[in-house]
């Protein structure tokens, strides 16, 4: 897959490098670039990380005739991507049109949703510009990589979100739309970028931007078996590192509930997005964006993250023994909110749900049911995974909650069940009356990476924190930020903005 260009001069020019960066004091700082030291690889447009936007913008780049070279830290080209389902989110598309009902959605109306989601955080523009650029892509990984779209399904409400402008537009390829499914995307572009004569360095690490002496910039440093080498990237560097998953100082400084879900989550991203692009970029004066919320989702239930499958019935509920959210709504919307209340409260939040959920119809009916039935569930009761109680006040003890405000709420809850409503949290799915022997599951985070990155202009262009153009250098995927708010919007955002700023981050800088 890989192909180690240039590795004669690379590691010639290695040591000098090492001897003059050492020299200037400048381990640490931005390092401008001078005349007289040599360059060990020199390109038109450098892409630093080969993961789902890094393929992406050096296809868009070496189709648009730039001689383009991209670095990847680990041994092996993908990211976090490869370990992604492949779904990706466009509104108005032919497929919209062929696998669903929605005849007449639009990127409007899909905008509409991501910047209600923003919650007032986002860059309207630069969303407006992805929705809008979303259909021309999922047109493009078709024609020209191949991609074959199979169906399209929506992701679960928001309680604030106007169901006119929700719609089915989750598209799925073919062995795509299970984790690891995204393989078949970044192979199929990365097919692209071979046939377009893109060249890659394989465990090769970018460590620092080279700006000139007018600031823009001309290059990185980077480290290859341990030798720090200098890269001339002549029309433009793109950072597609994704954001600050993997480096806890980082995730502490500027994200909170990542840094939490270090702790008490499983982080699901590559071990090598350790937000090297992020830092690399604020080492020169780049802006940051779009800095707070997680993909977070339960990975025992799936809850929230499909529209066609229904939650069973069983509700959260925080130290207190009270709900504090819909659960059936969009997973990262109420993991968020798991998210604040153990912190607030600082402690566990709990699923709470009895015998007669797991031999409710809806849940075997949808089968999708977690526990399948009360044999699954008393067994994890023995492996210590779930808490069981006779009673209600049996399970209050056995979690630590408060037994009458726990016995309060699930009188609530059965009593507006038996009326099929929760006017509670608007509940849509699942409601049904909740009877003994009960359970508890504590929810843990399965993290999927951290929402924020460099700030960026519709042209991907990275931002000073003036909000100027730092010439030459530009962002895209996981590693920019500002374009995903506080909360992820749902399966599919992710992916389809990988290839957006990928794309258009390579077809500005071979426009250089
Ligand atoms: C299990 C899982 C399932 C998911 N499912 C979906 C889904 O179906 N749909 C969706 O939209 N989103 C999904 N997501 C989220 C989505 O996959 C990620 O947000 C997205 O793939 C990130 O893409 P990226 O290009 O920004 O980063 P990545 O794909 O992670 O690529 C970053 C690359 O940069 C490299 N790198 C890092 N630092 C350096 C450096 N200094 N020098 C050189 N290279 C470097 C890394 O090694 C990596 O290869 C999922 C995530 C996970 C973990």
């Amino acid at each position: 897959m890989s192909k180690d260009i240039s590795r004669r001069s690379f590691l010639k020019g290695a040591a000098a490098s090492v001897a003059s960066v050492a020299a200037m004091g400048l381990v640490g700082a931005p390092v401008l670039a001078s005349a007289e030291e040599a360059w060990d690889v020199e390109t038109e447009v450098l892409v630093v990380g080969a993961g789902g936007t890094g393929v992406c913008a050096a296809a868009e780049a070496a189709g648009a005739g730039a001689k383009v070279l991209v670095l990847e830290k680990a041994g092996l080209i993908g990211g976090s991507t490869n370990l992604s389902g492949g779904v990706m989110q466009a509104a108005g598309t032919k497929y919209q049109k062929e696998f669903t009902k929605y005849q007449d959605d639009t990127p409007e109306n899909h905008a509409a949703v991501w910047i209600k989601e923003g919650e007032g955080l986002v860059d309207e523009e630069l969303v407006k510009d992805l929705a809008n650029g979303a259909p021309d892509h999922i047109d493009w990984l078709a024609d020209t990589c191949g991609i074959k779209w199979t169906s399209i399904y929506g992701h679960c409400h928001i309680p604030y979100v106007e169901d006119e402008i929700m719609a089915d537009r989750i598209h799925v390829y073919e062995n795509g739309g299970a984790s690891g499914g995204g393989v078949i995307y970044v192979q199929a572009v990365w097919k692209v970028c071979q046939e377009r004569g893109v060249e890659i360095l394989m465990n090769t690490e970018a460590t620092k931007l080279i700006q000139d002496e007018n600031g823009v910039v001309v290059g990185v440093v980077a480290v290859q078996d341990g030798k720090e080498c200098r890269i001339k990237a002549t029309k433009g560097v793109i950072l597609c590192t994704a954001s600050v998953d993997q480096n806890r100082e980082l995730a502490k400084r500027l994200n909170p509930q990542m840094y939490y879900d270090l702790d008490n989550g499983v982080c699901l991203s590559v071990s090598t997005d350790t937000g090297d692009g992020i830092r690399m970029g604020m080492e020169i004066g780049a802006d940051v964006a779009g800095f707070g919320g997680c993909i977070d989702f339960c990975g025992k239930t799936g809850f929230g993250t499909d529209n066609r499958t229904p939650n069973f019935p069983s509700f959260i509920v925080n130290q207190q023994g009270l709900r504090f959210v819909c659960e059936d709504t969009t997973y990262a919307y109420h993991y968020r909110a798991i998210y604040q209340q153990s912190v607030a409260l600082d402690g566990h939040t709990y699923m709470i749900f009895g015998t007669s959920s797991v031999t409710s119809s809806e849940a075997v009916a949808s089968g999708y049911a977690p526990w399948p039935d009360v044999e699954t569930a008393d067994a994890e009761v023995e492996a210590g995974t779930l808490f069981k109680g006779e009673t209600i006040e049996e399970l209050a003890e056995a979690i630590g909650v408060p037994a009458a405000n726990l016995k309060l709420q699930l009188d609530l809850w059965n009593s507006n069940a038996e009326a099929g409503e929760d006017p509670q949290f608007g509940r849509k799915t699942g409601i049904e009356p909740i009877t003994g022997p009960f359970y508890a599951y504590q929810n843990v985070a399965y993290n999927l990476g951290a929402l924020g990155g460099l700030r960026i202009n519709t042209n991907a262009e990275v931002l000073d924190v003036n909000g100027n153009v730092i010439p030459h250098l530009y962002a895209g995927g996981l590693n920019a930020g500002g374009w995903i708010g506080p909360y992820y919007p749902g399966s599919g955002t992710a992916l389809i903005g990988t290839v957006h700023w990928g794309r258009k981050a390579g077809a500005a800088a071979a426009a250089n």
